[in-house]
């Protein structure tokens, strides 16, 4: 085991305050009062709970729309009808084609939105030079049908995404390009978002170095410990701390078990999230009219006895099966198997539902990186992994969903 903490059960529920005994006696937190139904647009509208980004003073709607699946403009506009107002999308994201949807959104109407996009260099595989920062945003602003974007965020910086890390967040031809969009009135604000193992580093730096106004990071309620510091940090500077992966690896294709009378499952892990005051609020992936009225019940509304029942029962079944995305695992693996993107591709295929998004990544490793070694190996990451999930099963089963077919 390397010499790391193993979190057992017992302790991994005592740490995320989700213990039935917990919910039993009343610890703070668990507020008596009744859920929202699940679909009711109660707290929606123009009276949705509404946060401030940090320094940038932006008003930003507790529940914000994750743009990555989003190919219907009048299910933003629905978003906007109940409060959604603060729309997050890509360059990289379905190769430009989120952002062509917020574009048609936003013809006419572009000041009822705060809108981020991101730079993602590292998907083209060009160098991070001054230049293509500035390409890369212009594309963008013309996919949205707009001037400016709110808040800019430095993409996936993490040493897997592009094999630097903190350097690409320390990049001084970033920064170039950032003083240059900024002055020219192209970008508002500049931010940083990862996945990778080295996330803490890199968020870390991203809240101290004082450049940047905000981070987009994962947050759910089984994270790890070190996310509350984080926050609280990010809060002290002045840092906006946008959530994102709420739904813990969202695991089950049938989340309804999870659910009671009055709120569903996403709906409570969304409302743990928000009950983090420090928290400027969170971002979810949403396509539907169905989405948009049951993640905006989830806004202003507070974290209930049920919906603690509900999150304690999902971490009763899943809470071996949910890669934290630490990489001790990585250390171990004789084969430096990408362990921890494949994993979050892999959440992307199976509970997702983003297939192409899932495929496109995975295509995108080296043939080296990926999980066909697993087949014959005795599953080194596993001693290594200090929540006991199964990696050797879990990545056979994303090799066998993602695998590019025409290479092997
Ligand atoms: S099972 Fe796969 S990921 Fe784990 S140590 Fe072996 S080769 Fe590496």
């Amino acid at each position: 085991m390397s010499g790391r903490r193993r979190i057992d059960r017992r302790t991994f529920l005592r740490d995320t305050a989700l213990l039935g005994g917990a919910v039993a006696a009343g610890l703070p937190g668990a507020a008596a009062s009744p859920a929202p139904p699940a679909t009711s647009p109660t707290n929606a509208g123009a009276g949705m709970a509404r946060r401030t980004l940090g320094r940038t003073g932006l008003r930003v709607p507790e529940v914000g729309l994750g743009g990555y699946p989003i190919d219907d403009p009048d299910v933003i506009l629905y978003a906007l009808d109940r409060g959604i107002n603060y729309l997050d999308t890509a360059s990289c994201y379905r190769g430009g084609a989120s952002e062509t949807t917020i574009g048609k959104a936003l013809k006419g109407r572009r000041d009822a939105f705060i809108v981020t996009t991101k730079w993602c260099p590292h998907h083209i595989g060009k160098p991070a030079k001054k230049q293509f920062f500035l390409e890369q945003l212009d594309a963008s602003l013309i996919r949205l049908q707009t001037d400016h974007v709110d808040l800019l965020l430095n993409h996936e910086v993490g040493k897997n995404s592009d094999g630097s890390g903190l350097p690409r967040l320390q990049n001084p031809e970033m920064f170039e390009a950032w003083e240059i969009a900024h002055r020219a009135g192209k970008a508002r604000f500049l931010g940083a978002s990862g996945h990778d193992p080295d996330l803490m580093d890199i968020m870390r730096y991203a809240v101290e170095s004082g450049r940047f106004d905000a981070v987009l990071c994962r947050y759910s309620f089984l994270d790890y410990p070190g996310q509350d510091a984080l926050i609280a940090r990010a809060a002290e500077k002045g840092v906006g701390f946008i959530a994102m992966k709420t739904l813990a690896g969202a695991k089950g294709a049938d989340l309804d078990r999870f659910r009671d009378r009055h709120v569903t499952f996403k709906q409570a892990a969304l409302k743990w999230v928000l009950s983090n005051r420090k928290v400027s609020n969170l971002i979810i992936s949403i396509n539907s009219r169905q989405q948009v009225d049951e993640y905006a019940a989830a806004a202003g509304a507070p974290l209930t006895l049920a919906d603690r029942a509900i999150l304690e029962e999902y971490a009763r079944e899943f809470s071996t099966q949910v890669c934290r995305f630490e990489g001790a695992c990585m250390e171990a693996c004789p084969e430096n198997v990408r362990i921890t993107d494949i994993l979050r591709f892999s959440m992307y295929y199976h509970e997702y539902k983003q297939e192409n998004r899932a495929l496109e990544s995975y295509a995108r490793l080296v043939a080296s990186e990926r999980a066909a070694h697993c087949l014959h190996c005795s599953g080194f990451c596993e001693r290594a992994c200090a929540y006991d999930l199964p990696i050797r099963t879990l990545m056979l089963r994303a090799d066998a969903a993602l695998r590019p077919r025409d290479r092997g």
